[in-house]
């Protein structure tokens, strides 16, 4: 069956001292993760190296990047390449969150190529979408992500579509303590299902992975984690204490 994952978006925070520190403090837990269990950790790109040489004796946890450049490689100052990415293990890369949809002018098709260079690489997309607050409240937030699926993913190959997790993270719940429902988070869920199977069958979408993401916390994951169609989650805040994190894995 499908995989289940909690991962850790730790976004522009931490040191490398601090990042250490945290990571030691989740190893020392001693989590007793079931086989399809995942933790995939996602720091700084600056962090990847070591994070990966901490965690290489624990088979549960993965490393991520918070994203990677469009182009293959040349002078593009400053930006990070799959290659590069692929060259330090990196196992996953977060893709099309909305922090760069709305700050760096993310879009749609610029995403797709992201994807393809980091499918090229053999790591694995954790692709983002989800509504923004005024598309929630005119309830139009299914053709929204419909359209978010369509313009980056849906031209997959089916072996392409089954290495990307998808991370539905409703743009108002995102940092703002105030978590979708239960409710809505299972229907969005079993929207994006369905979405995909219309695309590629019903085998491949109960496959596919889909976290919920947006103020994810210990209080709140069991009863999201019980959704049925709510395979984990993507975490901002509370991932970047050790104590917060551990709690919210457990109910995975
Ligand atoms: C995120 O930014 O991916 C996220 C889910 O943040 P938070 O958990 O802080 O809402």
């Amino acid at each position: 069956m499908r995989k289940k994952i909690v991962a850790a978006n730790w976004k522009m925070n931490l040191t490398l001292g601090e990042g250490e520190a945290l990571i030691g403090g989740i190893l020392e837990a001693g989590l007793r993760l079931a086989e399809d269990r995942q933790v995939i950790l996602c720091p700084p790109f600056p962090y990847l190296v070591k994070a990966k040489s901490l965690t290489r004796n624990y088979p549960h946890f993965f490393i991520g990047a918070q994203n990677c450049a469009a182009e293959a490689a040349g002078a593009y100052t400053g930006e990070v390449s799959a290659a590069m990415l692929q060259s330090v293990h990196t196992d996953y890369v977060i893709l099309g969150h909305s922090e760069r949809r709305a700050y760096f002018g993310e879009t749609g098709p610029l995403l797709k190529k992201k994807i393809a260079q980091v499918l090229a690489h053999g790591m694995k997309p954790i692709f983002c979408c989800g509504e923004p607050l005024d598309i929630r409240e005119k309830d139009t937030q299914n053709d929204y992500v419909q359209a978010q699926l369509a313009e980056s993913l849906l031209d997959l190959s089916a072996e392409e579509i089954s290495q990307v997790v998808i991370a539905y993270e409703p743009i108002w719940a995102i940092g703002t303590g105030r978590s979708a429902s239960p409710a809505q988070a299972q229907e969005m869920h079993a929207f994006i299902r369905s979405a995909l199977a219309g695309r590629y069958g019903n085998e491949a979408a109960l496959h596919q992975t889909i976290l919920y993401g947006g103020s994810c916390k210990p209080e709140n994951a069991a009863d999201l984690f019980g959704c049925p169609d709510v395979d984990g989650a993507l975490v901002g805040g509370a991932s970047l204490q050790a104590d917060s994190f551990i709690g919210i894995v457990n109910h995975l």
